[in-house]
C-alpha cells in the first residue's frame, strides 16, 4: 500500500486540516511555503492524468473549502500537482500542493534554457 493510502487510513499519522469521507487535507512534512498543505483522495489514484472527471468534480469544492478554511481565498494561493517523472512526482498517489502564506516566486523551473527544450 502506498504511503498516502496509509495516511488516508490513519496507519501513518498526519497533521490534518480537513477531512470528509472521500478526501483528506494535511500539512506537508517538508513545507516549502509558510502554508503547505497536501490534498488527496482517500481512494488510490496514481496521478492527475488518471483521475476520473467524476472524482475531480468532487475534489474541486473540497480544495476550495480547504483554501477558505485557511483564509487563503482572501490572500491567494498556488495549487500544484506534479504528474509523473518530468513533473517531479515522488509519491505515486494523486495529491495537490496548496501553497500560500507569502507572495510566492515564479521562476525558471528547469536547469536548462527553456527555449532550447522546445
Ligand atoms: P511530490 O513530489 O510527489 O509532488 O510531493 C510529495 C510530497 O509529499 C512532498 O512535498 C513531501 O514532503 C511530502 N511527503 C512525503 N512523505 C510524507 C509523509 O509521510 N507525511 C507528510 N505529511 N508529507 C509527506
Ligand atoms: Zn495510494
Amino acid at each position: 500500500m502506498c504511503i498516502f493510502c496509509q495516511i488516508a487510513k490513519g496507519e501513518i499519522p498526519s497533521n490534518k486540516v480537513l477531512e470528509d469521507e472521500e478526501f483528506l487535507a494535511f500539512h506537508d512534512i517538508n513545507p516549502i511555503a509558510p502554508i503547505h498543505i497536501l490534498i488527496i483522495p482517500k481512494e488510490h489514484v496514481e496521478n492527475f492524468q488518471s483521475v476520473s472527471p467524476e472524482l475531480m468534480a468532487k475534489m474541486t469544492p473540497f480544495i476550495q473549502k480547504v483554501a477558505s478554511q485557511l483564509c487563503l481565498d482572501q490572500t491567494g494561493y498556488r495549487l500544484i500537482t506534479n504528474n509523473g517523472r518530468d513533473g517531479g512526482q515522488e509519491v505515486p498517489h494523486l495529491h495537490f500542493h496548496l501553497l500560500g502564506g507569502a507572495k510566492l516566486k515564479w521562476t525558471n523551473l528547469t536547469h536548462n534554457d527553456p527555449h532550447k527544450n522546445l
